[in-house]
């Protein structure tokens, strides 16, 4: 049987906008991104959802939201606290 390709994804870092003003560090894939809650909870979106739709990252700790902001080839480019 012939094994399908197996892909080392790309993992790229990105910038977090807390409002309280300070920045983090969060890591991107493609359309995904991974970072810390101000609180500490770790946190995943994306930049899209399927079909075009927006969406955005609720945390289930202290629900603070998160917008991941999309660069010109729709990939991951920033996460935003508070902007959804
Ligand atoms: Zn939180």
């Amino acid at each position: 049987m012939k094994s399908l390709p197996d892909h080392k994804l790309k993992l790229r870092p990105i910038k977090v906008e807390y409002l309280s003003g300070s920045t983090g560090d969060g890591t991107a894939e493609g359309n995904n991104a991974a970072w810390a809650c101000e609180c500490g909870a770790l946190l995943v979106g994306r930049c899209y959802f399927q079909f075009g739709h927006q969406c955005h990252t609720t945390c289930t700790s202290c629900s603070r939201t998160y917008r991941v902001t999309a660069d010109a080839k729709k990939k991951a480019a920033t996460v935003v606290e508070g902007a959804a």
